[in-house]
């Protein structure tokens, strides 16, 4: 069986407010139509992606859409059952058995819903996921509320709607041409016999303002997050200068390396490397490249950063702590977390700072040198 989707993006959008209709504001950092796209693209169940779009929203489409093996999009009409209708016509060269056409604007399907509804196609000419009705329910007249309305049988539908291709074009063709909320309401007014199968209470239909907000919260609420930690050690050597945290602290020893030795900077290249799985600092910068002599260590973090930022992610959180004899490090605490806001865009209170000494243990409690150790969380806007 053939199963083509059909998405439509005809609409403009205005309620939702913004510079661009709402099927193409980003959310999650992708346009609101690439996520249902995605998942349709990938999903085995669908042999063929199809976009109906408007009138002039071709740059639009082609940015969001990028990367994706889909058909190429067609031009919708001036109403949404018009732009069904033309998909559909679209289609109709080389029909398949079954089509799906979801809404642009609801980009939180799931895999499963798209199963539920192809698997019930086997059965029913007409498919709609529906969800019950929890709250009561009343007619009103402006502030006045009137009578009670039975909820009972009452459902709310929602889209992917599933069909028989042959049976809802035949239907789009003959129906009047407005009227009809959705293309249910067509097959049932073409007297197909239409079935529900359960809908999805995250499947949401992005529309006002407030859904964007909502919609984006949830995202970050899901995005996965990943912890890195790294540790550095340097030997502290007379005629050096000590940088940490990209701060010059006056001591009359400096930290002795291939760089500028910031233990801090160090730990923190590494623990951000650690969150995207790459391999450490020194594989990136190798001692033996003249180019890293007594480089200034921030070349790393950013580097480090700038690969984050590849696989989609952003830092959330930064804790270092520091471990030396000498000198006394909390007169410069300040100027060393304000340095770390700044290099890694985080507010201050989205760094913890600490230092500590050894009690006179070992080599660092000796003043032989100084450590960090250093954690850091990242959060990602799609898998990594
Ligand atoms: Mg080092």
């Amino acid at each position: 069986m053939r199963c083509v989707a059909l998405v439509v993006a005809a609409g403009q959008g205005i309620r939702a407010g913004g510079e661009i209709p709402k099927q193409y504001r980003p959310l999650g950092g992708r346009p609101v139509l690439r996520h249902s796209l995605e998942l349709f693209a990938r999903h085995p169940a669908i042999d063929a992606v199809r976009v109906v779009i408007a009138e002039g929203h071709g740059p639009l489409y082609e940015q969001a859409a990028r990367g994706l093996a889909l058909l190429p999009p067609v031009t919708g009409g001036a109403t949404r059952q018009a732009s069904v209708k033309a998909g559909l016509e679209s289609l109709a060269g080389d029909p398949p058995d079954f089509v799906l056409i979801h809404d642009a604007a609801r980009p939180f399907l799931s895999a499963a819903l798209i199963d539920r509804v192809c698997a019930a196609l086997d059965r029913h000419p007409a498919v709609l996921p529906a969800l019950p009705v929890v709250d009561s329910l009343r007619r009103t007249r402006g502030e006045r509320v009137l009578e009670d309305v039975d909820r009972d049988g009452i459902v709310r539908i929602q889209t992917p709607q599933g069909f028989h291709f042959g049976a809802i074009l035949d239907a789009h063709r003959h129906a009047p041409p407005a009227g009809f909320g959705d293309d249910g309401a067509v097959a049932a007014w073409a007297g197909l016999p239409v079935f529900q199968v359960p809908g999805e209470e995250d499947n949401v239909k992005l529309t006002l303002p407030e859904d964007f907000t909502a919609a984006e919260r949830r995202l970050i609420a899901a995005a996965p997050r990943r912890t890195g930690q790294g540790i550095d050690l340097h030997r502290l050597v007379p005629g050096r200068r000590l940088v940490l945290a990209g701060v010059e602290i006056p001591f009359e020893q400096g930290l002795e390396g291939h760089s500028d030795a910031d233990v801090v900077l160090h730990a923190l290249t590494d623990a951000i490397l650690g969150v995207i799985g790459a391999d450490d600092i020194g594989t990136h910068f190798p001692n033996s490249d003249p180019r890293w002599k007594d480089a200034d260590s921030t070349v790393f973090l950013r580097h480090a950063l700038a690969l984050l930022a590849a696989r989609g992610g952003v830092l959330e959180h930064a804790d270092v702590t520091i471990l030396a004899e000498r000198p006394r490090l909390a007169p410069h605490r300040a100027a060393m977390r304000a340095s770390l806001a700044r290099l890694l865009e985080l507010s201050e209170t989205a760094i913890g700072l600490k230092a500590g000494t050894c009690e006179g243990l070992g080599a660092i409690g000796r003043g032989e040198g100084i450590a960090a150790v250093a954690l850091v969380t990242g959060r990602f806007r799609s898998v990594a």
